[in-house]
């Protein structure tokens, strides 16, 4: 501040990092961003923040953002700078061209986790209403897909079901597969002021995370399962409280379908389930697990957080049942303190899911097969609409390999980096004829893309985020866009010019569109949001004040459904060729593929990705900590240092995938899970011997 000048103005928005949604107020001098300071006010952060989100914000300005469109005929020809009637005109041509040649359903698009609400609401409405299939998915496809799928078929809506303030009253807190001090801080802090005041904590992550043991906080169990196990766990967890007695049952029999219930109780009580008896499959020593399992059912308020250590598996969708399946059978639903809450990763992940990006679904999660749903909307868009869902985008891939999908609009997502089989990724979007990529910078995607539509930051747009609580909350406009336009504006431009008579003014219009079509959204306008501050969706005429917890006197299905979930090994396995099991997550100071942080001019940033292996292993490989190692899986290789460490398990390793010099995804395979395609990137069978360097 003291080097630029005190600031002229501050307008208050919402951190585009990660699904805890902190409020900050960006101070201004002239069209120029001088910091962002933690709200007070803000409800998801209550003044705190962390990193990322008060320094990481030097990518608005870089250098490498491209704010001119570019065109080419073909990927091999250098890009050419146009006009931004140019670029519309040239992808509108060849979209339609396209259409009249193979069909509606050979075109399709992805919309973006880091873009507003109204802006992934359009990028499916043109999918939907210009291209006319239901090919259109988004990077929820790469993440927690499977919490959209599991959660829906036992309680009957997608989404956490808690605000973050219910941990305040939480007395045990069962944490899977997440690290929430890297990926989610502001809500780590919550949660371990909680567990600093008493509450008790049981870890279930093959990796030791800080919170098993940092100052103060100490968990009290910290399962350390082979990866690939969650279900194994999760069952024999199950049986322990079931075959002890220690099930609520009068929860279950006055909220749930007994009957289902019990099936699924027979299940998981035979002998086959015990800790014992799967001790050989999760490595977890069956008295930790049965010590676990009763502190959980009988220590008070229960409450289960979670994160892609979940649902990145081959049995993702299963994991997300069972959870809920124990949070049922412990009556640990409904009130403050328990629940079950995806710790989801990228700031609108939830809000792109809720306004209809996956090919089956509209928006607030309704089947596109029902005619009534359908209806509804074509009466607003005036079109037809297919009534077969569409493509995920594993499937375009694939079908663009095979020929028949030719098209697509990628909207703030850089696929080739950030989904697994990078080879494969490559592979389709060269077969294609169209690919458009509407990003902030020319990413790897790119590289094979015919049409670049410069995308606007945070900060330079009005909208709405969704954060992992459901909280819908603004995001205002801080400073003009680069290009000229915010995305949503240059979505409009590519329908007009395919055709459609679109014509918003502004982003509150689309709001009060989704709010039309949307029953959870049904009293959501950006009027009220910005006289209230954020809502927890539902918000309609049975809650019209928000929904801060759900599920309190039913579930949205009506009866909890017990779902059986039989664990089923992965395909993939270790064996003298590949004799280690990679796992991947995230370190506090990047994000995701590191778009944002890499290009943020702070040195500490900059931390590379290195792999994680025990002592025991790594003598083994004569490797130490610092030494180059190749990284070879069935799908890839690659190359990065070593950081030897007890953090993981004699055979298992770990990384990060932030920078795409590493490539982490190269060595990921095809797995994916069995209900949602979602990539089993925590479970690779690996080799690692020592490198001379990339
Ligand atoms: Fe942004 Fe998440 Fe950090 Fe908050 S915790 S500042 S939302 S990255």
């Amino acid at each position: 501040v003291k080097e630029i000048g005190k600031p002229e103005r501050a307008v208050i928005t919402t951190c585009a990092y990660c699904g805890v949604g902190c409020t900050f107020r960006a101070e201004m001098r002239g069209n120029q961003l001088v910091r962002m300071v933690p709200w007070k006010d803000g409800k998801a952060n209550r003044g705190h923040s962390c990193v990322k989100g008060r320094f990481a914000w030097g990518y608005a300005n870089h250098a490498d953002r491209i704010t001119k469109p570019m065109i080419r005929e073909k990927i091999t020809d250098p890009w050419r700078e146009v006009s931004w009637e140019e670029a519309i005109s040239f992808a509108a041509a060849r979209l339609q061209k396209i259409k009249a040649e193979y069909g509606a359903r050979a075109l399709g698009g992805i919309t973006s986790s880091r873009c507003t609400n109204e802006e992934a609401f359009l990028v499916q409405k043109l999918v939907r209403g210009g291209f006319g299939s239901n090919n259109v998915d988004t990077c929820a496809r790469v993440c927690h897909s499977p919490t959209g799928y599991g959660l829906s078929k036992t309680f009957g809506t997608s989404a956490g079901t808690q605000d973050f303030d219910s941990v305040e009253d939480s007395d045990v807190i069962l944490l899977i597969g997440a690290n929430p001090t890297d990926g989610h801080p502001v809500f780590a802090s919550r949660m371990k002021k909680r567990l600093r005041q008493g509450a008790k904590l049981i870890v279930i992550d093959p990796r030791r995370i800080d919170l098993v043991r940092s100052p103060h906080v100490e968990a009290a169990h910290h399962l350390a399962l082979q990866p690939g196990t969650n279900v194994a766990v999760l069952t024999a967890l199950a049986h322990v409280v079931v075959s002890e007695g220690l099930a609520d049952e009068a929860f279950i029999a006055e909220r749930c379908d007994w009957d289902e219930y019990q099936d699924w109780a027979r299940f998981v009580s035979d002998a086959r389930h015990s800790p014992e008896a799967l001790e050989p499959v999760t490595r977890v020593p069956a008295g930790d697990l049965r010590a676990a399992a009763r502190l959980f059912a009988t220590g008070g308020n229960g409450a289960i957080y979670y994160g892609l250590g979940v649902t990145e598996h081959a049995q993702g969708s299963s994991t997300v049942m069972a959870i809920a399946n124990l949070a049922m059978a412990t009556g640990n639903i409904g009130r403050r303190g328990v629940g079950v809450n995806p710790l989801r990763g990228q700031n609108n992940v939830q809000g792109a899911c809720d306004m209809g990006s996956f090919p089956h679904e509209l928006s607030g999660y309704r089947h596109i097969s029902d005619a009534a749903t359908r209806a509804l909307f074509e009466a607003e868009w005036g079109v037809a609409l297919d009534s077969e869902p569409g493509l995920r985008i594993p499937n375009m891939l694939d079908a663009a390999v095979d020929g028949s999908f030719r098209a697509i609009y990628i909207q703030g997502e850089d696929i080739l980096q950030s989904d697994p089989n990078t080879h494969h990724v490559a592979a389709g979007l060269a077969a294609m004829d169209c690919v458009i990529v509407h990003d902030l910078f020319l990413n790897e995607t790119a590289n094979y893309a015919h049409v670049f539509l410069p995308g606007s930051t945070f900060l330079e747009k009005t909208g709405t985020f969704t954060n992992a609580e459901r909280r819908i909350q603004m995001v205002r406009r801080v400073m003009d866009p680069a290009n000229g336009y915010e995305d949503w504006q240059v979505t409009q431009l590519l329908a007009k010019a395919i055709g459609l008579g679109w014509d918003y003014g502004d982003s509150s219009q689309i709001m009060d569109e989704i709010a039309r079509l949307t029953p959870s959204f049904a009293g959501v306008s950006h009027a009220r949001l910005e006289a209230e501050g954020g809502l927890q969706w539902p918000v309609n005429e049975a809650a019209p004040e928000g929904s801060p917890i759900m599920h309190v006197d039913g579930f949205v299905r009506g009866k909890g459904k017990f779902m059986v979930t039989d664990y089923i090994p992965t395909d993939e396995r270790t064996g003298p060729r590949y004799p280690l099991l990679l796992t991947t997550g995230r370190i506090l100071s990047q994000y995701n593929v590191g778009a944002q942080t890499r290009r943020t001019a702070n040195v500490v940033w900059h931390e590379e990705d290195v792999l994680e292996i025990h002592p025991v292993d790594a003598e083994n490989r004569g490797l130490s900590s610092g030494d180059w190692v190749r990284l070879a899986s069935r799908a890839g290789e690659t190359s990065l240092r070593a950081l030897v460490t007890d953090r993981v398990a004699p055979g298992v390793v770990y990384t990060t995938f932030h920078h795409p010099t590493t490539q982490a995804n190269v060595v990921t395979t095809d797995n994916s899970d069995w209900a949602t395609n979602c990539p089993e990137y925590k479970v690779t069978a690996v080799q690692v011997s020592a490198s001379n360097g990339p």
